[in-house]
């Protein structure tokens, strides 16, 4: 059997027809060398962002379930303008969306997750010598409604398919020639890097690499699909996302991430008592809202101040919450502060080696930046800081800690 290849083209790679032009003479390239072809694409970019503000133009809060399938139109236009690309160029190419290769989701409207994907309707296309272009980001909830993935959801369509389909390989063309030590655009000396290992870039895209969704690399990694992030501009070998390989440790730290969508929320005089944090942030969870970095202050009144962070899209939706528990618990008033940024390190070799967070305070206290809120797990060490701070600690860290050199001791 020939070799299953899935292709994601992210949104600057269709954002023309110049450049979907271009995604077809790759796609058809890849089908010329004897591969079965998937491609999985984005909308044009600034289409979902531009489509997003159409709805919220009507009303603040739209509904979700119509939202999605405003915003899932995008991916629906450059499937058919690929697949008319391809056509036109010789290639026989058929579009598909979501719901017609029974990409099954969740309910959760705006961040659905896939639950299964039937790819009988694709192998038979494939089979029959085509090239399937499949919408990315969207799929379809029991219901039958469309759903979205979240914000860079068409990474994980392709990755889910992929694994779906016991693709050969995964390749996510995008607008960098692969995943870098930090984001190249903050800052230029980042290096590529030749392989990263799925715990590693999980971290990395969970602290705000956004070069992949996270659930992307979660799919690759339960499934073991190798991933390749690669420039659509260029043919050079980009970065492979892999399972752990044995010399992967020597390395200290792999990456820096930052992240400038968080809020940090704080509850003051919390009553100091068994389950009251279960009482604050269960329905908090329940809205299906990620708490991240959480630090509880004792004090000596028997009371205790709680400070958490959560996605800025969120903070709204979360404080509705803390006012209520806050009212019924008998705390003061919560407050909120949105101009904050988190700032992470990562790498495998952190599980063996002490001392980088020592570092790390001591890089960023030597430039004056104050450290608001801290976390740590096996290998990475996050810090929550002023926003106006974020490009000059990454910057900072990735100077000292990434690279070749071994960190100061
Ligand atoms: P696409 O539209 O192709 O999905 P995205 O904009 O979602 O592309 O992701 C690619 C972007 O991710 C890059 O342009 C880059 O600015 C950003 N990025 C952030 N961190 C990294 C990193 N460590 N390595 C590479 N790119 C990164
Ligand atoms: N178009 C969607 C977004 O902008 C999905 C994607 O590009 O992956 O988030
Ligand atoms: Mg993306």
């Amino acid at each position: 059997m020939r070799p299953l290849v899935v292709q994601k083209y992210g949104g600057t790679s269709v954002g023309s027809i110049d450049r979907i032009q271009n995604v077809a003479r790759r796609v058809q390239a890849t089908v010329d060398a004897g591969n079965r072809v998937i491609a999985v694409v984005s909308a044009m970019s600034g289409e979902t962002n531009r489509l997003l503000e159409l709805a919220g133009g009507i009303c603040k809060e739209p509904s979700v379930r119509e939202t999605d399938v405003v915003i899932a139109s995008g991916e629906q236009v450059s499937a058919a303008l690929l697949s008319i690309a391809l056509s036109h160029g010789g290639t026989r190419a058929r579009s598909f969306l979501g719901h017609q290769i029974c990409i099954h989701t969740d309910a959760a409207h705006g961040r659905a997750r896939i639950r299964a994907i039937d790819a009988a309707r694709l192998n038979a296309f494939l089979d029959e010598g085509g090239a399937a272009i499949v919408a990315g980001f969207q799929g379809v909830n029991e219901a039958g409604d469309i759903t979205t993935l979240g914000r860079g959801g068409s990474d994980t369509t392709a990755v889910a398919i992929a694994a779906a389909t016991s693709a050969d390989a995964c390749e996510i063309y995008t607008d960098v020639d692969g995943v870098y030590t930090t984001d190249p655009r903050v800052v230029p000396e980042a290096r590529k890097l030749d392989r990263i290992s799925y715990d590693e870039m999980l971290e990395l895209a969970s602290l705000g690499a956004k070069v992949l969704q996270i659930r992307s690399v979660e799919f690759a990694k339960r499934y073991g699909v190798p991933v390749h992030v690669r420039s659509s501009f260029k043919e050079d070998t980009g970065t492979w996302v892999v399972p752990e390989e044995s010399n992967m440790e020597d390395v200290l730290v792999s990456g820096v991430a930052f992240d400038r969508d968080q809020a940090k929320i704080t509850l003051p005089n919390v009553p100091d008592r068994p389950g009251l944090a279960a009482h604050i942030f269960s329905p908090i969870a329940e809205e299906g809202i990620v708490v991240d970095m959480i630090i509880q202050n004792v004090s000596d009144d028997g009371t205790t101040d709680m400070t958490f962070t959560v996605p800025r899209s969120d903070v709204e939706r979360a404080m509705a919450i803390v006012r209520a528990v806050s009212a019924e618990v008998g705390a003061g008033e919560p407050t909120t502060e949105g101009d904050i940024a988190k700032v992470s390190v990562v790498g495998l070799g952190m599980r063996s080696h002490a001392g980088v967070a020592a570092q790390i305070f001591e890089l960023l206290g030597g430039e004056g930046i104050n450290i608001h809120m801290i976390s740590t797990s096996e290998i990475k060490v996050s810090v929550v800081i002023d926003a106006k701070y974020v490009e000059l600690a990454t910057r900072v860290l990735h100077k000292h800690l990434v690279g070749d050199a071994e960190p100061d001791s």
